[in-house]
């Protein structure tokens, strides 16, 4: 009778234990190996540009526009004095704030969806030297 009691009591603290267990490793995993962690995270938090990595991107005014200086963004037509940013890769070019309130929403040209890779618009001959 004593031992089914004392069974009873038992158990669910077992239980308890071993869930406390798991969640501690899990807790000691997450601080050993942070970078795991952030590459799981990183696709939900990297959903746009940051003011940074906007400001990289090239800026050109309407004047240097070629054919159709259309915004796809607000459909109107980038005018001569107008600044425009240039996506790099496509080449596709929209008003300033346009492109910055698009792109810091998602990192993908708004006419070919072509994605924005951070990589391609980094200065390549001042910023990157490799001495070798
Ligand atoms: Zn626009
Ligand atoms: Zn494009």
């Amino acid at each position: 009778m004593l031992d089914a009691i004392l069974m009873a009591l038992f158990l669910p603290c077992i239980g308890m234990g071993v869930i406390l267990l798991v969640y501690m490793c899990l807790l000691w995993y997450a601080t050993t190996h942070p970078s795991t962690i952030t590459i799981i995270l990183k696709p939900v938090i990297n959903t746009g540009l940051s003011p940074s990595d906007l400001q990289k991107l090239p800026t050109i005014t309407g004047k240097d526009l070629s054919a159709g200086p259309e915004c796809a963004v607000c459909l109107d037509d980038i005018t001569q004095e107008q600044s425009a940013r240039v996506i790099p890769g496509c080449n596709h070019a929209f008003h300033l704030e346009c492109a910055d309130t698009w792109l810091s929403k998602q990192p993908i040209c708004p006419v070919c969806r072509a994605k924005l890779d951070p990589t391609l618009f980094i200065p390549s001959s001042h910023d990157h030297q490799n001495p070798c």
